[in-house]
Parts: C-alpha cells; structure tokens; sequence
C-alpha cells in the first residue's frame, strides 16, 4: 500500500474529520466536493459547508496513486489510518483563492498559506487506526466529550466563544454578557498551524485557565482547544467556525465584527450578516453583540448601546485589540489594567509568548 506522509496542519484535519468535529464530511474532499463548496457553500447533496478541506501532496507522490486505491497515513513515522482515495486533481489557485477568500492578493495571509500548499489535492474517505496524542491533546475535548459534558450539566443553551489570543478586557464583557443569558459557555481558542507574530498557544491557554480558575463561576464555562488553521477567509471562515461549534453541540455562538478577518480585506459586518443568512441550515444560532470598548468618560469597557460618548465624545473611546496588544507586548511594554488584567499578563509572560517572524 502506498503512503502518504502528513504534516501537523494535515494531521490536526483527519483528527476533525474523523472525530465529527467536520461533519457532515467524512474525509477530505473530491474535486466536486471542493468547488461545490468554494462556488456555492454547500457540499454536492445539499449541505451546507464552506471551507474546502483538502489533503495537498507533491506531483511526484501523487504519480503513482491510483483512484479506488488505499493509502497509509504516516504522521511522525507513525501509521495513523488510511485513506480512500476517490479524487485526485488540481485547481487554478489564483482563481481558487479569489473564491475562497475574495481576494488572489499574496500579501493575505490565507491566500499566501493556500499558494503555499502542494500541486495536487487528493480527496476521499478517511480512518483513523491510532489516536496519536500530541502536545496539545489534554486541552483538546472531542464534539462526542463537549456533548456528554453539556447533557450531564443539563444545559439547555450553551455559546461558543472562538477566539485566537488570550483574553483581554473587551473578550471577558463579552463572555460576562453571555454567562447573564446563557447555561454554558464554551470557550474554544484554535490553537493550529498560525502566522508570525500571533500568540504561541500556550499564552492563550495559560490566559483562560487564570480567568476561569479565578473570576468566572464555577461550573459554567469550558475551556476545549481546538486545534485547527486560522484561515483569515472572513465571512467564509465564520461560517465554518459556526458549523464546527454546532458539531460540538453548542446551540449558538458568538461572531464578531469582522469574525476570522484580517487587515482591511473584508467589510466588518460581513461575517455576521453572512452567519445569519444561513442561521437555519447552520443549526445555531448567532450571537451579535455590538462592539465593545472603552470609554474613559464611563470608565468601563461598555458598547454603544450602553454609552453616550460615542458620539458626544468619540475621543474617550478606545478599541480594544490582540493587534495592538501584541504590539506593545513585542516592544517590550505592559498594556494597561482596562484593556488586559495584569494577572492576566503575568499568566500568559514568557519569552516564547510568539509565532516567530
Ligand atoms: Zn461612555
């Protein structure tokens, strides 16, 4: 039998695959699986899907793969499953990526990663043989562990909160905000394959477990990894995240303004405009909260539904941002006590805070 060799990424997919975190797929996806969903974000019977998945090799291996054929997947010289392979082909990536991501500009970061993957995709139903536990696994719960959890707190509601970064003041008022109108709160930072400069995962880690251990109340909020890509695809991107939490048995979640966006590429509301026009074939509900942010008239993080300065005072208000904290963080200053709590800072400290450049 012929072997494929995957990469972390590639791995960290057939994990999701296989543990239902992407249902309704069953393995990476065949040429028509792939341009059903970046044309028309649904997968050939109908189902709604938005992200292509796809398990890219080089042309000399895929040279002597054959359709109908198994293949072996190694990962770390392990034997982790098989794969049917149903689908062998290859895309434009320029038209490819206009799709996926509504821009071919190489400077996104998502583009940039995509024209980065091999010449050949191979598409087809995955197994896995052996659960390989790696360096993040004890903070990961699989979609079967999140359902049992939430059943036996007898939770009717429970919200997802996605993030990227180790939370600051604007991220708690959110999941405060939530803990008032909900049973449970999930709260599941990606902690996959990331760009330069973003947070190393276990400062985003070390960050939650101090707030939750600390100020929110026990028994309500859960704190699961789950370990994928960021893709910076925007309004697509928030879509897939929105399946994904229902696959773990959330009922709502919470989208952001400019939810999985990046820079300027995509119009802010974009992500939950496009959430709510699929709400129905979701299967979850999305939560819209309006920005919050600092107001130093107020003196709390607040929202324009909350606070007149917006518009009397515009400059007592401050937007709260990963971006910038990275920014200050990386010259070597401590932002201040309304935008991140210094214990919160203390917790996530290190000198491997960062992707490196
Ligand atoms: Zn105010």
């Amino acid at each position: 039998m012929k072997e494929v060799a995957l990469n972390q990424n590639q791995f960290f997919e057939v994990e999701k695959i296989t543990n239902g975190s992407y249902h309704p797929l069953s393995g990476f996806m065949t040429e028509n699986e792939f341009y059903s969903v970046i044309d028309n974000y649904i997968l050939p019977d109908g189902r709604l899907f938005s992200m292509p998945i796809f398990l890219d090799i080089s042309k000399e291996s895929a040279n002597d793969l054959k359709i109908n054929s198994n293949v072996k997947l190694l990962y770390d010289d392990n034997l982790i499953g098989e794969m049917l392979v149903e689908s062998i082909f290859s895309c434009d990536k320029k038209k490819c990526a206009k799709k996926i991501y509504g821009t071919d500009d190489i400077q996104h970061p998502g583009v940039n990663a995509f024209y980065k993957t091999k010449e050949v995709f191979i598409g087809g139903r995955v197994a896995i043989k052996k659960r390989i536990l790696h360096e993040l696994s004890r903070y990961e719960l699989t979609p079967s562990q999140t359902k049992a959890i939430f059943k036996e707190k007898k939770w009717n509601t429970v919200a997802a909160f996605h993030t990227r970064n180790p939370p600051h003041c604007a991220h708690e008022w959110l999941q405060r905000m939530t803990l008032e109108s909900y049973d449970g709160l999930l709260i599941q930072p990606i902690l996959g394959q990331k760009k330069p400069g973003d947070f190393l995962p276990m400062a985003v880690i070390n960050g939650y477990q101090f707030l939750i251990s600390k100020y929110y109340p026990r028994n309500r909020v859960i704190l699961s990894a789950l370990t994928t890509s960021g893709r910076y695809a925007g309004p697509r991107e928030a879509l897939f995240h929105a399946l994904v939490r229902r696959n773990y048995g959330c009922t709502h979640i919470i989208i952001g303004r400019d939810h999985a966006g990046v820079n300027n590429y995509y119009d802010i509301y974009d992500s939950q405009n496009l959430c709510t026009k699929y709400e129905d074939a979701l299967g979850i509900k999305i939560i819209k909260y309006k920005e919050p942010y600092y107001c130093s008239i107020c003196n709390t993080i607040t929202n324009k539904s909350a606070c007149r300065h917006i518009s009397s005072d515009p400059d007592s208000i401050e937007y709260i941002s990963s971006t910038k904290i990275r920014s200050l963080l990386l010259a070597g200053l401590r932002p201040p006590p309304y935008v991140m709590r210094p214990e919160v800072i203390e917790a996530i400290y290190s000198n491997n805070m960062f992707v490196p450049e």
